[in-house]
């Protein structure tokens, strides 16, 4: 009997909820959870087209304890089973009492749905024939049509035979059947009948028509999609697809998931919007996944590829996992044959510490075969020059700034470097900056000529640089060692020729060889935005030949080249390896350090700057908080921001200052810059800087005229610099007085809370004994219960029997009337400190 009662109760459940409904009727037949989970399925998306959708399930039951038979008995058995309630298990007897009540009703869907199925089938094949005939002419195509008319007459023939098969595909879920049944589903054109259909609500109304329509006359192509779209409309199967559609486009729950499983290709790091994309699912749902998993994300956040997996498969799609080198470029992978290599141009950085004369050095050398007019039509910023020796040999020489903020410039410059030419004065010695040069190629494990400057002048002794090079392990062929030195003059021209000469040797003990005949590979010296020319880049080709025309790709930048400019300011077709040359014909300004490389097509450029885009943007945004636990922090962390905007002449000084700004943060203050860039100061940096209060560092650089009043009318900060050592010291004095003065306590006494009392209308005095130190009247208190602070405050009045006084001793008892509090009580503790104010330094 109980197994009756749960049965009437559930059923109704099922009737009624639709979704729901399946589900508890799985628990209810544990037996055949298989069965029972494919027929809710089913029965689900029968639901939704009409109310009568609960009985498709009960039919499942019903065939299932018949070990699979054929399609055609299972469903005459189930009906005698009606008649039959005696030998029923519960299974079948709901499965019948559904039967029952909607048997006439589900039949005639199943029919026409069979039909439909079976009629797609061969309109299908029919389309691909017409679609073939259609070009010939529209009277074959009549004619077309008219087979088809044919076939479409057999349908019925077969419809009862299939319809017999539907409630077994149900509920043995025969694998054959079933994919056919989805075959309309997988068509492009079901798309638009499914939204005609929903206009035809009743299906089953509209069902009968459909035979009557299609036999009525021939099928011309018109009258084909038209009645495609009507016979769709009455299908339960395209009734559940719209249903499914409509649910997807109102963000529903993850149901399409199950038809489409889609290869999910997810990098290293994503963000969300774009995984939604390529999953196929609203970016809504997959942060509200996130949230669940703790991690507060909007769209346009990245994840990394781990979290993208947990996505993927909780939606039910196969991850696909790609890595860099699957979409970017890998220089150091394609290594050329031996045989292809040529011998190339040492390339030769020069280093030292700032006024040593390294410019002067390069001017000198180049001055050797470069005549003074030409020299003028040098482009300013082309560091970088090519010098040839008196034994015919090149070299090429980049000069690198001078200063300690540009180290990291100087440390990708050391990459291409060959040979490192440290330039020391005589009369200064090892400075702070010869040092780090001295690290710096040693590190890079580069060979270093040492040339000793400014012999000329009067307080030189190149000995004595000699030896404290000592100190930093250098040990010059004069001191025995193993690294070549020359005492040079580069305003006198003295020992240049001997420099040339030890470089001369020096390379050719390097063997230094490049492929010529390849595509080009440069690395970016330095980059500007050029007012006439736009973006230009001064690279050093490292292999192959750069010609005009070239299409490349160079950091998140894509481009073709249109002119090569070489160190001598002339255009040029092409050039080879270790020539610094400035390039136009870029998207944008790459960076120092980047590499340019050029690629077959302007597709294949344009991919690799798009991903390489993507993954600058997700480093930007990597700060963001990923989950409450770092969101938490932050809204805790009581640093100080100091926003800044920066402005400078060449890309290599906005970075240098950046990351020499950056370099200021500490614990309490941190540089934000907001904004930085390459030329002058326009409207919308000043704009930008008024409404964040932050002030503009212009390195080199000017307001443009309309800037310039804005500047006056918003009183922006201007900061104008043209050497960075002065920047960063202005700077850091502003945010140490950003921060104010710090602050110091030294605790003078501790005392304990005996009793609380009132004192006057509001306020309460506490009766104390100082243990420890002295209080005083006016200083700083900070009241604390079972060690957390509970208030802090200063000593508004101090008693002692009556009386005011100013200072009570250890020992002894006094009264005190806290400011700002009430919140006392016995058994309280009072630490009683005094403040000092220091300037600060950072
Ligand atoms: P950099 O900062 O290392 O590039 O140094 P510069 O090339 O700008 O030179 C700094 C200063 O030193 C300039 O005033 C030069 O004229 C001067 N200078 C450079 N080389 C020599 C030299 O060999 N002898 C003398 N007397 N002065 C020099
Ligand atoms: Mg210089």
């Amino acid at each position: 009997m109980s197994d009756d009662e749960n049965k009437p109760a559930r059923k109704p459940l099922g009737l009624k909820r639709s979704v729901d409904a399946g589900e508890v009727k799985q628990t209810f037949s544990h037996g055949r959870t298989n069965k029972v989970a494919v027929e809710v399925k089913r029965r689900r998306k029968l639901v939704k087209p009409g109310e009568a959708a609960p009985p498709p399930p009960p039919p499942a039951p019903a065939p299932a304890p018949e070990p699979a038979p054929a399609p055609a008995p299972v469903a005459k058995k189930a009906a005698p089973k009606k008649a039959a309630p005696a030998g029923e298990t519960p299974q079948e007897r709901v499965a019948r009492m559904a039967r029952e009540a909607e048997e006439a009703r589900l039949r005639m869907g199943e029919e026409s749905r069979k039909r439909e199925d079976e009629e797609a089938r061969q309109r299908e094949e029919d389309e691909k024939k017409r679609a073939e005939e259609n070009r010939k002419a529209e009277a074959e195509a009549e004619k077309q049509a008219e087979v088809e008319a044919k076939t479409e007459e057999e349908a019925p023939v077969a419809a009862p035979e299939e319809q017999v098969e539907a409630p077994a595909e149900d509920a043995g879920g025969g694998p054959a059947p079933a994919p056919r049944r989805f075959t309309p589903v997988a068509r492009p054109e079901t798309k638009k009948p499914e939204k005609k259909k929903k206009t035809d609500k009743r299906p089953d109304a509209v069902a009968p028509e459909r035979p009557d329509k299609r036999r009525a006359g021939k099928l011309t192509v018109n009258r084909a999609l038209n009645e495609d779209e009507g016979r769709r409309a009455r299908s339960l199967a395209a009734l559940k697809r719209a249903r499914e559609k409509e649910r997807r486009m109102q963000g529903g729950p993850s149901k399409p998931r199950e038809k489409q499983v889609r290869d999910v290709i997810v990098p290293e790091a994503i963000t969300v919007g774009e995984l939604a994309k390529r999953m196929g699912e609203k970016g809504a749902d997959l942060v509200k996944e996130l949230f669940n998993l703790d991690m507060m994300v909007t769209v346009n956040q990245t994840i990394d590829q781990d979290t993208a997996e947990l996505l993927v498969d909780q939606f039910g799609h196969n991850i696909q996992r790609v890595s860099e080198a699957d979409v970017d470029i890998v220089n150091d992978e394609d290594r050329d044959p031996e045989e292809t290599l040529k011998p190339r141009p040492p390339v030769v950085t020069i280093m030292g510490h700032v006024d040593h004369g390294k410019t002067s050095l390069l001017d000198a050398l180049r001055g050797t075969n470069v005549t003074k007019g030409e020299a003028g039509g040098i482009t300013q910023h082309i560091g970088s020059y090519q010098v040839k020796t008196k034994d015919g040999n090149t070299v090429t020489f980049l000069d690198t700034p001078g200063h300690a903020a540009f180290t990291e410039m100087r440390q990708r410059g050391a990459n291409v470097t060959d040979i490192v030419v440290l330039v020391v004065a005589a009369d200064d010695g090892i400075m702070p900056q010869t040092i780090e040069a001295i690290n710096h190629t040693k590190a890079a494990g580069v060979p270093m000529i040492v040339a000793i400057n400014k012999i000329d002048k009067p307080g030189a002794n190149a000995q004595k640089i000699r030896e404290r090079l000592l100190e930093q392990e250098v040990v010059v062929e004069a001191m025995s060692g193993d690294v070549q030195d020359v005492e040079v003059s580069a305003t006198k021209g003295i020992g240049l020729d001997e420099l040339l000469e030890k470089i001369a040797l020096q390379a050719e003990l390097m063997e230094l060889k490049a492929r010529p005949d390849r595509l080009a590979e440069a690395t970016v010296i330095e980059a500007q935005l050029d007012k006439g020319r736009g973006p230009v880049a001064t690279v050093l080709i490292t292999r192959g030949t750069l010609k005009k025309g070239d299409t490349f790709v160079v950091g998140t930048q894509s481009g073709r080249v249109r002119a090569i400019v070489n160190d001598q300011g002339k255009q040029i077709k092409e050039a080879g390896p270790a020539m610094p040359v400035e390039v136009l014909g870029l998207g944008g300004v790459p960076s120092a350090g980047d590499v340019l490389t050029v690629v077959e097509n302007e597709q294949r450029a344009r991919e690799v700057a798009q991903y390489r885009q993507e993954k600058a943007t997700e480093k930007r945004t990597a700060l963001a908080p990923t989950n409450f636990d770092t969101m938490f922090n932050n809204l805790q962390s009581d640093v100080v921001e100091f926003p800044v905007l920066v402005k400078a002449d060449v890309q290599g000084s906005v970075e240098a200052i950046v990351t020499a700004l950056h370099n200021l943060s500490n614990d309490l203050i941190k540089v934000r810059v907001l904004h930085a860039g390459v030329g002058a100061i326009t409207e919308s940096d000043v704009s930008l800087a008024a409404a964040s209060k932050a002030p503009i560092i212009g390195f080199n650089v000017r307001p443009n005229p309309k800037a310039r009043q804005l500047v006056a009318r918003d009183k922006v900060e201007m900061k104008y610099y043209d050497v960075i050592y002065h920047l960063t010291e202005e700077i850091a004095k502003e945010m140490a007085g950003e921060l104010g003065p710090e602050r110091i306590e030294h605790v003078v006494g501790r005392a304990l809370v005996k009793e609380v009392f009132r004192s006057g209308k509001k306020d309460k005095a506490a009766g104390l004994l100082v243990e420890e130190g002295v209080i005083r009247k006016g200083l700083h208190a900070r009241l604390t219960r079972e060690d957390v602070i509970v208030s802090a405050t200063t000593i508004a009045s101090l008693r002692r029997f009556k009386d005011d006084v100013d200072e009570v001793r250890t020992g002894l008892e006094c009264g005190v009337v806290l400011a700002d509090t009430n919140d006392i009580k016995a058994g309280d503790q009072l630490e009683v400190f005094e403040v000092e104010e220091r300037e600060r330094t950072l």
